[in-house]
């Protein structure tokens, strides 16, 4: 059994990771156009979003682990003992170094069909299925917003004396939306500072924002001995959409990650839900193009049906709130049970929480809210 694996970014190459461990017998090739594997990222997660077999497997991937994390807010500064885990690029070249063989990088795939591949060259590659895995694209069909940031992992000159991280500090001004500085301390003089914002519009200023995360790492009393790395993401959050004319342009491929539309609607986070699908796909017993195509869509559909309510909430920060109240949100979210938080994060709100979540003294202007109740399924714009 042949397959070919377009894009070497997480969520193939936790299909890849999955499938060398129990299923030996798939032979798969990861085809990357970039030069390397896995671009370059830090993947963090909430240990409760994974079950404990996913986090055994998972572990080789993992840079960093801590006990709990914090928030601050204007009127809420509080920890919440939560296990929170980052995997990192640099970890996913590991764990993948001994398929090499297996992988071709500076290959960039120009046509997918179901059970080939057209290379930029011209050259003309079979198997019995091809899974596309090239990341997000932009489509008409997905209404999204953006959570954009750029992180810089700074070396400091004497330790900084966070040990855990800060995953969201919005007493920093607002502004574009939502804003808030995230830091992940990977060690007692290493840590990453991104200032992230929830915006309307997916235009980034680098270089400004960059000089954002210096300023803030000065204001902590942070002196900067060295940029060991920078990042700069623009993540799809959803609003609405038409999930099945969003398959309608898959032409018969299979897909993952981004391009499947698996990630969280409030966060773009996409992790939890690559590891849940290698999990599927390593326990299928055939993988012909048909059948992988049918399954990556079934679950693909079925976790956009049950992730409604994300919308419904993401709908509400988006068009209810105001831009520089939104943080408001955030902020009463922050201050519910640590419980509450991780099945949120996980994807698995039950109804008392998606209650206690709408229920109590409104942060949004009623009416607007209101309005947001009607699911924009059948509204499409052009992000
Ligand atoms: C900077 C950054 C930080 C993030 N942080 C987190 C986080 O903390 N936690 C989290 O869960 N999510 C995070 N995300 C969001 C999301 O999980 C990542 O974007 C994730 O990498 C998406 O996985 P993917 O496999 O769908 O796509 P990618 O990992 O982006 O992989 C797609 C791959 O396809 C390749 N490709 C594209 N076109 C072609 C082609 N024509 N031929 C061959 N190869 C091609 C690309 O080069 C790339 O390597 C982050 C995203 C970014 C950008």
């Amino acid at each position: 059994m042949r397959l070919i694996l377009v894009g070497g970014g997480l969520a193939n190459s936790l299909i890849a990771h999955r499938l060398a461990a129990l299923r030996p017998d798939v032979d798969w090739t990861i085809l990357e156009a970039g030069e390397t594997l896995g671009g370059n990222h830090t993947w963090s997660f909430h240990a409760g979003d994974l079950t404990a077999a996913q986090q055994g497997w998972m572990e080789p991937f993992v840079a960093a682990s801590w006990p709990g994390y914090a928030v601050a807010f204007p009127r809420l500064q509080r920890r919440l003992p939560l296990g929170y885990r980052s995997a990192s690029s640099e970890r996913l070249r590991a764990v993948m170094a001994p398929h090499a063989a297996r992988i071709r990088t500076g290959l960039a795939v120009r046509e997918l069909r179901p059970d080939r591949v057209t290379l930029a060259s011209g050259e003309e590659m079979r198997a019995d299925a091809v899974i596309d895995g090239r990341g997000y694209r932009p489509s008409p069909h997905l209404r999204i917003a953006f959570q954009k940031f750029v992180g810089v992992e700074l070396r400091t000159a004497a330790p900084h004396g966070q040990a855990e991280p800060v995953i969201m500090d919005a007493t920093v001004p607002q502004r574009d939306g939502f804003r808030f500085v995230y830091t992940l301390p990977f060690a007692p003089d290493r840590v990453l500072v991104e200032d992230t914002y929830y915006s309307d519009d997916r235009a980034l200023d680098p270089g400004a924002l960059r000089g954002e995360t210096l300023d803030y790492a000065r204001r902590r009393g942070w002196r900067v001995a060295e940029v060991l790395r920078e990042e700069v993401g623009v993540l799809p959050i959803a609003l609405g959409g038409d999930i099945a004319a969003f398959w309608a342009d898959a032409g018969g491929v299979a897909r993952s990650g981004l391009r499947a539309a698996l990630f969280h609607p409030t966060t773009g986070y996409s992790l939890p839900d690559a590891v849940r699908l290698a999990d599927r796909i390593a326990a299928l017993g055939e993988l012909s193009a048909a059948r992988l195509h049918a399954e990556t869509r079934a679950h693909s559909v079925a976790c956009w049906k049950a992730a409604g309510f994300y919308r419904l909430l993401d709908r509400m920060l988006f068009r209810a709130a105001e831009p520089d109240g939104r943080y408001r949100l955030l902020q009463r979210f922050y201050g519910l049970s640590p419980d509450l938080v991780s099945r949120f994060y996980a994807g698995h709100s039950t109804l008392y929480d998606k209650a206690r979540l709408l229920s109590g003294r409104p942060p949004v202007p009623v009416l607007r809210a209101l309005r947001c109740l009607r699911d924009s399924s059948n509204l499409v714009t052009a992000p």
